[in-house]
């Protein structure tokens, strides 16, 4: 038992400085400041004991996609591990709002007005001010979440002035099947206009492409734990 768990830090120890090296290469090379990229663990499908040797591999910054997935996964890691910082990748349905402002600390998927206002008074009455990125529909795909492009300055404006929420960046999923450059320049390009600083955008197969594009948060998942 002991020599299998040492064994599962040594993997996460040596992944994480695997994708922290690249990480920090391509931000090199970029030419942005230390500290300027974060990576958010993605962690979804795997279970707390498949991601406790990362929080004891050093890594604090986690992402997921379901709320109830995070309710059964994060509370106990968070009892040992109460720096960690939670992000919401996923798609967020008004009624989940409360859990997710109890249980996340970034929201990074905030994509219409309802869910703004919903989360901003789930917010107000948990006395919390989430960190919240706009989830834009970089490649205009009806099946994907996102405010269309085309809205998604306004969108910011509304989220600050009307909602009251605390909005730190944007956030992108881009089309499969195509190179992710062009998009993920066209986020950053709305984000200057937004007056954002925050980006998320970069997932296991094109991380560094995201952080030559001025990426703040890349979202690594299956490079780190391994297939789903
Ligand atoms: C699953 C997921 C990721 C991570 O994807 P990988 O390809 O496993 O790195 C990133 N962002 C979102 C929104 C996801 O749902």
């Amino acid at each position: 038992m002991a020599d299998k768990q040492a064994d599962s830090f040594t993997r996460a120890k040596t992944a994480l400085a695997s994708i922290n090296g690249r990480v920090e290469k391509a931000r090199r090379r970029f030419g942005a400041p230390p500290d300027h990229v974060q990576l958010v663990a993605v962690s979804k499908t795997f279970d707390a004991g498949q991601i406790e040797p990362f929080l004891a591999a050093g890594q604090r910054v986690f992402g997921e996609n379901r709320v109830q997935e995070a309710k059964d996964k994060w509370p106990d890691l968070r009892e040992r591990y109460p720096d960690l910082e939670l992000h919401l990748i996923g798609p967020l349905q008004t009624n989940k709002a409360r859990e997710a402002v109890a249980l996340f600390d970034v929201i990074q998927s905030v994509d219409r007005d309802k869910l703004a206002g919903v989360l901003a008074s789930e917010m107000e009455r948990a006395g919390k001010r989430l960190p919240c990125f706009v989830q834009v529909n970089i490649g205009g795909e009806t099946q994907k979440a996102g405010i269309p492009i085309d809205e998604a300055v306004a969108f910011v404006e509304r989220c600050r002035s009307e909602h009251g929420l605390d909005i730190v960046g944007l956030m992108c999923i881009p089309p499969d099947g195509v190179p992710a450059g062009p998009y993920f320049a066209q986020l950053a390009a709305l984000a200057r206009t937004a007056g954002v600083t925050g980006i998320s955008m970069g997932m296991s197969g094109d991380f560094e492409t995201a952080i030559a594009m001025g990426a703040t948060h890349v979202r690594v998942g299956s490079a780190l734990f391994g297939k789903r």
